[in-house]
């Protein structure tokens, strides 16, 4: 089987030896190679540098990270068509490593080179494609795809021939659609469809032919979108990628460029499209806040986990990438809870793995001024402090929330009022350390508007009574802070006696417990 080409991708899939006995990467050598100026010290050359670099750091986190189906927890082994499209992903993977060596060997130091992009298997910007279907594409039918394995398959294009049991006119009709894929736009390798006496079907055609009518408006908005963006710079190839599909996918019109780079964010400015398919009006500015999952992010996160005795179930065997997912969640379900207690904060336009989309608090691309940067009036402070006051009691009482990293730098000035940003790291009270949390926050508070002229404003102690609603009376921090740890231990004793166990990830679905 000439195994090149989108249309002869997923054929393989049938389970049995036949195919295993195949060779398959028998096809460069046969196919004319397609010349192009791409340079090969483009994406895909960075992406297999990082990969290698993963590779040797996080040798077995990173397989699991690779392979669409081996995803590194519940691996369904029993499934016979499970097992036939691993090997086939194996199968791919290998096709396109040679494919790679190849490429090399013709080019060597040449400036111009050739490339054999449109001759793999697994496209980059398609590597993650499966994972992806788990997100945000679960319920979607997949038509290149058996749903079930069957000897006699409905789309003819699945097995052997002596497998496709149609009419006659069905077949004549079906080598018909093969030849007429001759017809797809030439960067869309149909494979040799037709030497292997391929037919098919009308639905499987149709299919292919809205595939390839997609990808090559893809492909061109990909290039001419790439030319504008800045965000590229600033993230890895998978991230790049994950920002373009929200480009191409019409839900953001197009990302400006950084607001921000932080230790653990990177934040994007972009204006938001008119996309239909999400059930959501996109807001006319949007904030991308891409969660790093650079090296040594992985390592810390990695090691803190594993430190972490409350993490150990859940947590060890998912892989780091799982983990930064984790983070972005967990800022989307604060922001959410914030949002629907009507505390001034964005609001979550959508969640893909590790890039969390929100609505800009700015304008006209500038973002609004943190609490620190900006000057305000005695009487702006003033009434800054008391909408602060406020939140952070709506935030405890009807979120459940505490910050945690609550200071001028989290909060923004726009239109009069202050917003709450920077969710990801905030917890219940009933984390074993939400309210040393808290106790952080109102210090950073207090002082920020004691400082700031605010005569009214709390000292850190009263403000913590008045959050938290409890009456610790030490006059001192010392023995305040004893006291509090005091009553997280107690509500740790509880929670472990009602053999309940709350992790910093796992709570939101839970009514808090918090009994004092
Ligand atoms: P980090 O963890 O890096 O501190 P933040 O969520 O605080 O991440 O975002 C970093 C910076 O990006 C913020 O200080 C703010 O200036 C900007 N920013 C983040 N989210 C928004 C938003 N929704 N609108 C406008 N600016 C934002
Ligand atoms: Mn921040």
């Amino acid at each position: 089987m000439d195994s090149v080409g989108v249309a002869a991708a997923a054929p393989d899939a049938g389970p049995g030896p036949a195919w295993r006995s195949k060779c398959p990467w028998g096809a460069p050598s046969t196919t004319s190679i397609s010349c192009s100026l791409a340079d090969v010290m483009s994406e895909q050359l960075a992406k297999e540098l990082q990969l290698e670099e993963e590779n040797a750091a996080f040798p077995e986190v990173v397989a699991a990270a690779e392979g669409p189906f081996i995803t590194g927890e519940n691996i369904d082994t029993s499934s016979d068509l499970m097992l036939a499209q691993m090997l086939q992903m194996e199968f791919d993977r290998e096709y396109d490593a040679q494919l790679r060596r190849e490429e090399k060997k013709i080019n060597g130091d040449s400036k111009v080179s050739i490339s054999f992009e449109n001759y793999r298997k697994v496209h980059p910007y398609d590597s993650d494609s499966s994972e992806d279907e788990v997100d945000w594409q679960d319920t979607r039918h997949d038509p290149y795809r058996a749903d079930k394995p069957t000897t006699t398959p409905r789309r003819g294009f699945i097995g052997k021939g002596k497998d496709i049991t149609t009419k006659h006119d069905e077949v004549v009709c079906g080598r018909k659609n093969t030849a007429r894929m001759e017809n797809f736009a030439p960067e869309f390798q149909v494979g040799d469809g037709i030497g292997m006496d391929l037919k098919l079907s009308n639905q499987v055609f149709n299919a292919l032919k809205q595939h390839a009518y997609s990808e090559e408006r893809r492909s061109a908005r990909l290039h001419e979108k790439k030319e504008h963006s800045t965000a590229e710079k600033a993230v890895d190839p998978k991230t790049r990628l994950l920002l373009y599909k929200m480009v191409n996918s019409g839900m953001l019109e197009t990302i400006t460029g950084c607001i921000s780079t932080g230790k653990e964010s990177v934040v994007f400015h972009a204006y938001g499209g008119n996309s239909t398919t999400e059930d959501k009006v996109i807001p006319p500015e949007c904030a991308i806040k891409v969660f790093k999952t650079t090296l040594n992010e992985f390592k810390n996160r990695d090691k803190y986990i594993k430190d972490d005795y409350r993490f150990k179930d859940r947590f060890s065997k998912l892989n780091p990438r799982k983990i930064i997912r984790m983070w972005a969640e967990k800022e989307m379900h604060n922001l959410t809870r914030m949002q629907n207690a009507g505390i001034p904060c964005p609001q979550v336009v959508i969640l893909k793995k590790h890039v969390l989309v929100m609505s800009f608090i700015g304008q006209d691309q500038v973002p609004a001024p943190k609490l620190k940067d900006v000057t305000l009036s005695s009487e702006d402070m003033k009434k800054a402090y008391y909408q602060i006051l406020n939140m952070m009691q709506q935030l405890y009482r009807e979120c459940k929330l505490v910050h945690a990293d609550l200071s001028e730098y989290n909060m923004l000035w726009h239109d009069g009022k202050v917003w709450l940003i920077d969710v990801s790291q905030s917890v219940e009270p009933t984390h074993p350390h939400g309210l040393e949390f808290l106790f952080r926050d109102c210090r950073n508070v207090s002082q920020f508007f004691q400082k700031g002229g605010v005569a009214e404003a709390l000292n850190e102690r009263e403000l913590f009574n008045a959050v938290s609603g409890l009456n610790i009376t030490a006059d001192n921090e010392v023995d305040f802070q004893a006291e509090i740890e005091a009553l997280e231990k107690m509500n740790e004793d509880h929670v472990q006696n009602h053999g309940k166990k709350l992790s910093t990830f796992s709570s939101d679905g839970d009514p808090p417990i918090y009994d004092e």
